[in-house]
């Protein structure tokens, strides 16, 4: 009732393509610690508001603190890689993501569970599987939106968004995976409110 700011409804659980992060005009750079898995990355556990609008930056005193989180740091590494320019060891990537949406959520999680959930839940979603299986591969091939969504939908259970990027050359490529989370951080929920943004009907999955 005191901290109205740290309140919201759900959270988006965000994963990345590593292929469709470094085949940009941008490029990227591989972590200090190699270059990681083909596999969707972590990007961020954010807290959002029903309406669309979500809080940020919610305590400026909670700061990032690795000893916390020391246990989890190698699965951090494996599961949540950096691929921004200068190459990184990750700290600054999650001390980003937590100071930026962690805090939001202090009130549920704190930081060592806010990484864990995320962790868990990257584990539950298994999105490389739920797409191979499908026969969607990231072979440079271009893909239904509509079959990308159903795979995900079929294996998880829940309507993930995908959010494009574009390559290069301008073609429009899978670049984010969007699933909902309850206020704990454990279950996958439907959506409230998905973000907005354009893909083709036909996206590319790029090797990594
Ligand atoms: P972009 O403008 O590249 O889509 O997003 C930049 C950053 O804004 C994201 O990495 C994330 O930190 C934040 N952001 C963008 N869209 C959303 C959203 O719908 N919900 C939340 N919680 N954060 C978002
Ligand atoms: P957000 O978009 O979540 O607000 O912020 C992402 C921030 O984390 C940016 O400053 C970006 O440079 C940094 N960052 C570090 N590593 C990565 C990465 O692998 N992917 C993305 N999207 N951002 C990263
Ligand atoms: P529908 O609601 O009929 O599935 O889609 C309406 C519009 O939203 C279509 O233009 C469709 O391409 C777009 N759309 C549907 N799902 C997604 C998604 O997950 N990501 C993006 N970027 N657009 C989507």
């Amino acid at each position: 009732i005191l901290c109205a700011s740290q309140d919201f409804d759900f959270y988006y659980f965000v994963q990345q393509w590593p292929g469709s992060y470094c085949d940009t005009q941008n490029s990227c750079c591989y972590p200090t610690t190699g270059k990681p898995a083909a596999d969707f990355g972590i990007h961020g556990l954010w807290p959002n508001y029903k309406d669309g609008s979500y809080p940020s930056n919610c305590d400026s005193n909670n700061r990032f603190q690795q000893s916390q989180i020391s246990d989890l740091t190698s699965s951090l590494q494996r599961n949540w890689p950096t691929l921004a320019c200068p190459s990184g060891n990750g700290v600054q990537f999650w001390t980003h993501e937590w100071e930026k949406h962690g805090t939001c959520s202090e009130s549920l999680l704190k930081q060592h569970d806010y990484f864990e959930a995320a962790l868990d839940l990257k584990q539950r979603a298994n999105l490389l599987r739920a797409l191979t299986n499908a026969g969607i591969q990231p072979d440079g091939g271009f893909y239904s939106l509509s079959n990308i969504k159903g795979a995900i939908k079929d294996a998880t259970g829940y309507t993930p968004y995908i959010e494009c990027n574009v390559d290069a050359s301008r073609n429009s490529q899978l670049y984010q995976v969007y699933l909902c989370v309850d206020t704990s951080g454990s279950g996958f929920i439907e959506c409230p409110v998905f973000p907005k943004g354009k893909c083709g009907s036909q996206v590319e999955f790029p090797t990594f």
